[in-house]
C-alpha cells in the first residue's frame, strides 16, 4: 500500500496553526512512508472561499515548505460526483428521499426534547412507500443509518473509539436544492483521491462516525484515521486571540522563521526522546503517528521564541540579510542601498547571535543604514558625559590612523588607546558603541566598526565628540 495523506482546509482567510500542524503531520507521515501528500481545498462555502482566502492558504503552506505532490483538488468542482454517489445509494435502497417540511422537523425536535431524548430525525420517510411521496415537492436524501450494533474506529492516535449505532440518525446527504453535504463530499473525495490515512484534528471525530456510514453503504474500505488532539492556550483553554498569535501569517510578520514554526509545531504533541531541534530530514526520518500524544498540547510562546532564536543563529547570513533588507525598507529613516546591504551582511554573524526574531534582527541592524544625525536611546544618551565626549574626540584621532581598517587593527587601536589612558576597555567601548549605533547594545565593537567603515565611524564619533 502506498501511503496517501491529505490536508483538506476550508479557506477561511487564515491558516490557523492547528491546521498548519495537521498539514505538517500529514506531509511528514507521507514522506516518512515514501508516500504522497495531497491538498484538497474544501471550498464549498462559496461566500467564504474567495480567491484571497485560497491564496492565504497556498502562501502559508508554501512558506512552511509544505507542498502538495499532486495538483490541488477543489471540492467545489466535484459536486456532480458527490450527487452521483447519493443517487447510487438511493438506487441501492441504502438512502431514501425525505419529504419532511421544516415544520415537521421542528415538531420532531421539540417532541424529542420534551421527552428527554436527543433531537434526532425519527426515520419518518425511511420505510414509507415512495408512492406516498407528495408530487412536485422538494426532498432531501437521507442515508439509512444502521440501527443496531456499534461502529468502531481504530484510531491511530486515540485507540479504539466506539459509538452505538442507535446514537446516529439518518443524516441528510443531499440537500433539497440537490447540493451535497460536507460529510458526503469529504468521503467521496477521500475515496476518489485514494487517501489511505486521514490525519486531522480530533474536533472531527464525531464526523468520522457519520462518514463511516457512507463508506460502509458504498462498500468502500475506510481509510486509517488519526485524530490529533487540539492545541490549547498556555492556560489550558481553547487557543484564542487573547492568548496571542494564532495564524501562520501573524508569526511570519512577527519575525519567525518557517523552520522554527515547523519545528515547534511538530514538537507540540509529538515527541521522539529528547530531540528538540530537528531538521526537515530528521523530522521525516523520525516522524510516525505512535509519537503523537493523546492529550491536548499547550501553546508555549516562550519556547517557540527560544526555538526561533536557535534557528536564527543557524540560518544562512545571505538569506537573513535579504529578509532584514525587506524589513528595513519599511522603515522610513533607513537607507537600503547596496552599501547598507553589504554592511548588514558583514555584521550578520554578530547580529544573529543577539536576536530571537527577524523583527528584532532588523531593529538591531537598522543603525547601519541610518544617516547623521543619529538618534540615541536613553542609555546611549547617558554615555555622553563631558569626559566621554572628550575621550571620543581623542579616540577619533587614534582610529583615523588604524590602517587598514580591519578587525585586527581596530582591536589593537582600542586596546592601545585604553592602555594609554589607563581605562578599562569597556569604558572606551560603551561610549563608542553609543556614538556609532545609537544604543548600548550591538555585536562586538570591532566588528561593528569594521562593518560601518572608517569614514562613517569617524563621522558618527565626531558628531558627539568634543575636540580639545
Ligand atoms: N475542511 C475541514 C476543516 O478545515 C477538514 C476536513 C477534514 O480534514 O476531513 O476543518
Amino acid at each position: 500500500m502506498t501511503v496517501r495523506t491529505r490536508f483538506a482546509p476550508s479557506p477561511t482567510g487564515l491558516l490557523h496553526i492547528g491546521n498548519a500542524r495537521a498539514a505538517l503531520f500529514n506531509f511528514l507521515y507521507a514522506r516518512h512512508h515514501g508516500g504522497k501528500f495531497l491538498l484538497r481545498v474544501e471550498d464549498t462555502d462559496r461566500e467564504r472561499s474567495t480567491q484571497k482566502a485560497v491564496d492565504v492558504l497556498f502562501d502559508g503552506l508554501a512558506w512552511m515548505g509544505i507542498e502538495s505532490d499532486e495538483k490541488p483538488v477543489f471540492q467545489s468542482t466535484r459536486q456532480a460526483r458527490h450527487a452521483e454517489v447519493a443517487h447510487e445509494l438511493l438506487e441501492k435502497g441504502l438512502a431514501y428521499r425525505c419529504y419532511c417540511t421544516a415544520d415537521e422537523l421542528k415538531e420532531m425536535r421539540e417532541k424529542a426534547m420534551a421527552e428527554g431524548r436527543p433531537p434526532r430525525y425519527n426515520g419518518m420517510w425511511r420505510d414509507r412507500d415512495p408512492s406516498e411521496a407528495p408530487a412536485n415537492t422538494p426532498y432531501t436524501v437521507r442515508i439509512k443509518a444502521p440501527r443496531e450494533g456499534e461502529t468502531i474506529i481504530h484510531d491511530l492516535v486515540q485507540g479504539d473509539v466506539r459509538v452505538a449505532n442507535a446514537e446516529m440518525d439518518d443524516m441528510i446527504i443531499l440537500r433539497a436544492d440537490g447540493t451535497p453535504v460536507y460529510q458526503l463530499a469529504v468521503v467521496v473525495d477521500d475515496h476518489d483521491m485514494d487517501i489511505t490515512h486521514v490525519i486531522r484534528g480530533d474536533d472531527h471525530l464525531t464526523n468520522t462516525f457519520r462518514q463511516a456510514m457512507i463508506y460502509r453503504a458504498m462498500g468502500w474500505d475506510l481509510p486509517h484515521f488519526a485524530h490529533l488532539p487540539l492545541i490549547h492556550g498556555p492556560d489550558g483553554a481553547k487557543l484564542s486571540k487573547r492568548h496571542g498569535a494564532q495564524s501562520v501569517v501573524e508569526f511570519r510578520e512577527m519575525g519567525y522563521l518557517p523552520e522554527a514554526l515547523n519545528n515547534y509545531l511538530l514538537r507540540l504533541g509529538w515527541g521522539h526522546g529528547d530531540a528538540e531541534i530537528l531538521s526537515r530530514e530528521e523530522q521525516i526520518r523520525l516522524f510516525d503517528l505512535d509519537g503523537v500524544g493523546r492529550s491536548p498540547s499547550r501553546m508555549d510562546y516562550a519556547k517557540l521564541l527560544h526555538i526561533n532564536g536557535v534557528w536564527l543563529r543557524q540560518a544562512d547570513d545571505e538569506r537573513l540579510t535579504g529578509d532584514v533588507m525587506e524589513r528595513l525598507a519599511a522603515m522610513e529613516d533607513v537607507d537600503t542601498s547596496d552599501a547598507t546591504r553589504a554592511k548588514v551582511l558583514a555584521l550578520m554573524p554578530g547580529l544573529k547571535e543577539r536576536a530571537k526574531t527577524l523583527v528584532e534582527l532588523a531593529d538591531n541592524a537598522a543603525f547601519l543604514g541610518r544617516s547623521l544625525p543619529l538618534s540615541f536611546d536613553a542609555k546611549a544618551e547617558k554615555q555622553f558625559t563631558p569626559e566621554n565626549r572628550a575621550m571620543l574626540g581623542r579616540l577619533a584621532e587614534a582610529l583615523k590612523a588604524a590602517e587598514p581598517f580591519t578587525r585586527e587593527t581596530v582591536d589593537a587601536t582600542l586596546r592601545q588607546f585604553a592602555e594609554t589612558h589607563e581605562m578599562k576597555l569597556g569604558k572606551v567601548a560603551q561610549p563608542l558603541r553609543a556614538a556609532v549605533t545609537g544604543s548600548t547594545m550591538s555585536p562586538g565593537i570591532d566588528d561593528t566598526l569594521v562593518a560601518l567603515g572608517r569614514d562613517e565611524v569617524l563621522a558618527r564619533i565626531n558628531a558627539v565628540a568634543a575636540h580639545e
